[in-house]
């Protein structure tokens, strides 16, 4: 029992480090189930929120999508999130431990650790396509 949850633990965590970008949990389950039929769903989620709560893979919560998506890159970094088609993206902005927007005060006392910013807007491939769709017209 303890062998195969350390084996799907580990399928979890290779499908995140092969997959391109940054999966969302029903990706990684798409890969891992392509080839193990009966792993579940909860199992694959399970495996996703244990590692991500380990520090051995990133999570993303995209607010615009309203979805979690995982990373393979530890260090800190900023990401996009595409309103087309929902990809979330890094994007090549320096972190900051102190964010450019000063904080005043702390009147209720937080401490503040990090900070998460998600910035909106379209890939490149959607870009790629909107340009694609205007030069040729619309098709019938
Ligand atoms: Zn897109
Ligand atoms: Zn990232």
């Amino acid at each position: 029992m303890e062998r195969r949850n350390t084996m799907q633990k580990e399928l979890t965590y290779d499908a995140v480090m092969s997959y391109p970008g940054h999966p969302s949990a029903d990706d990684i389950y798409r890969v891992i189930a392509s080839e193990y039929s009966t792993i579940s769903k909860a199992t694959v989620y399970r495996n996703l929120s244990l590692l991500a709560d380990e520090g051995k893979i990133g999570r993303v919560e995209s607010f615009a999508s309203g979805g979690i998506h995982y990373d393979k890159r530890l260090d800190r970094h900023y990401h996009g999130h595409c309103i087309k088609c929902g990809k979330v993206v890094d994007i090549a902005v320096s972190y900051d431990k102190e964010p450019s927007f000063k904080v005043v005060s702390q009147e209720d006392g937080f401490d503040i650790i990090s900070h998460e910013v998600v910035f909106v807007g379209t890939c490149r491939e959607c870009r790629k396509k909107e340009k694609e769709n205007g030069t040729e017209g619309i098709k019938d």
